[in-house]
């Protein structure tokens, strides 16, 4: 059985050759190299045109058979052809192509060179394997988000572009993402899908300013993929630049029908330091959250992955783990893989008991609540509603202010043991009856309004 794709052993290859070549023979012999097969150890690959189909073979020739012999443990052989009888299996960049011809009878040398260089990049995206739809359990706080990504991957650039989910930390953003790259991937709906973090989006850029390279390096990576994934979006508050490049990339491949999904701890208009060009595009799709599990989901989440390490895990141990991590599935799955850990090391069966002894210094067992301070409370809610604090204390009453002052009123009765007077006079001189009506509004509004909610949940997480 052939373990390797072509395509990834061309992408090894290039990458030793790219060391051991000087640089204008590299970029242009070596880069243009596509995959074509890799059957019966005979690797085949394309050439731009049939004078570097003649260079690539005298002088790479030999150095590229050692290299697959060595990456694939096997004996090989190399078949070099030329871009045009390549056999090149994308039928988009085939058709993109009579589209630019269209009147002109010969192709230029660049589109043709060009061609190649897209398919060359068309590897397998690099996802987490496990990250799929079908490991993701699907809970009554995350169907909707669940489904509108189901739909992103089966009509990608057609259904919601961009898709903007968001979510608190440990939430299944990053399984999504991913699980769409793959399912576009394997039903090759999209040959080109680019999953990047916006923190590595951000050092490629700086990287390729600072070292002067040629932008259209960095362009041909980003804005020529099908279905392009920035994961944690909030990274870019504050990076003008960087967000700038990132609006050019956004509208060119929105433009181009390709499709854009995007990640973030929090809803397009909260994120602070962010061109409020980018905040409005990031809400012309569909914006989908994901909130905090229920009981029943985060006890789903533990039996399936129970099951996948294939030990059984009795219903009550669940539970006893699933009442005391109730806001994030890392550490939900981390103290589980630590008590399956521990119970094979020691030969001792997961039980309640066992559970509580190992999982005692993660598990909030105490039952005790955590004081919060007055000060983290207004420094939290001023930053989730990215006012100052001097707003949120002064007598303004426009709606997001008041709300804000509001929540910290309500954050204040249930995390602290201040008197309503107390928390009146450090919320800006107001008095009792004030204080006691805001929190009890907010407690009222929890269950009705979504926004509301997800402001409670975000700045619950930012106080822990
Ligand atoms: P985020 O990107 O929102 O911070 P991740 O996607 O990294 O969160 O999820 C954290 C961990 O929890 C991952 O291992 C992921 O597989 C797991 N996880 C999150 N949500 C689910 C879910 N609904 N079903 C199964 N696993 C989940
Ligand atoms: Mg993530």
């Amino acid at each position: 059985m052939q373990t390797h794709s072509a395509t990834d052993l061309l992408e090894i290859i290039k990458q030793q050759l790219c060391e051991q070549t000087n640089r204008p023979k590299y970029e242009l012999l070596i880069r243009p190299l596509a995959a074509v097969s890799y059957e019966d150890d005979v690797l085949v690959i394309s050439a731009a045109n049939d004078m570097n189909r003649k260079w690539v073979l005298e002088q790479f020739g030999e150095i590229i058979i050692e290299l697959t012999e060595l990456i694939t443990g096997r004996r090989a052989s190399l078949e070099v052809v030329s871009g045009r009888e390549g056999g090149i299996e994308s039928p988009s960049s085939f058709s993109g192509m009579q589209h630019t011809d269209n009147g002109i009878e010969i192709p230029s040398a660049g589109t043709e060179q060009d061609e190649v260089v897209h398919r060359a990049q068309t590897t397998k995206p690099l996802l987490n394997p496990h990250y799929t739809f079908n490991e993701f359990v699907v809970g009554a706080n995350n169907q909707f988000c669940y489904n509108a990504c189901w739909q992103v991957a089966q009509r990608p650039g057609q259904s919601y572009n961009p898709m903007f989910l968001y979510g608190g930390v440990g939430l299944g953003k990053t399984h999504l993402m991913h699980a769409i790259g793959h399912e576009v991937w394997s039903s090759r709906r999209a040959d080109n899908v680019v999953y990047v973090t916006s923190e590595k989006f951000t050092n490629d850029f700086i990287e390729h300013v600072r070292t002067g390279q040629r932008m259209s390096e960095f362009h041909r990576r980003y804005r020529q993929a099908d279905v392009l994934l920035i994961d944690d979006i909030q990274f870019l508050s504050g990076k003008s630049e960087t967000q700038s490049e990132f609006f050019h990339t956004f509208m060119e491949l929105v433009e181009a029908g390709k499709q854009i999904i995007i990640s973030s701890d929090r809803p397009p208009r909260t994120l602070k330091g962010m061109e409020e060009r980018l905040i409005s595009r990031f809400g012309m799709g569909l914006v989908a959250d994901i909130a905090d599990p229920s009981l029943e989901t985060r006890v789903a989440i533990l039996r399936q992955k129970a099951r996948q390490e294939k030990v059984n895990l009795p219903d009550e141990v669940c539970y006893f783990i699933a009442d005391r991590v109730t806001s994030n599935i890392r550490e939900l799955e981390g103290a589980l893989t630590r008590l399956l850990a521990f119970s094979d090391f020691s030969s001792s069966p997961p039980t309640i008991e066992f559970a509580a002894r190992v999982l005692a210094d993660i598990l909030d067992t105490s039952g005790i609540r955590r004081e919060v301070s007055m000060r983290q409370i207004i420094n939290a809610v001023c930053e989730y509603f990215n006012i100052s604090d001097s707003l949120l204390l002064s007598s303004n009453r426009s709606k997001r202010v008041a709300l804000a002052r509001m929540i910290a009123m309500y954050f204040a009765r249930e995390f602290t043991n201040l008197t309503l007077s107390q928390i009146g006079s450090e919320l800006g001189n107001r008095d009792h009856s004030t204080v006691s009506h805001g929190a009890s509004k907010i407690t009222a509004e929890i269950v009705e309004d979504p926004y509301i909610e997800q402001a409670i949940s975000q700045i619950s997480r930012m106080l822990k």
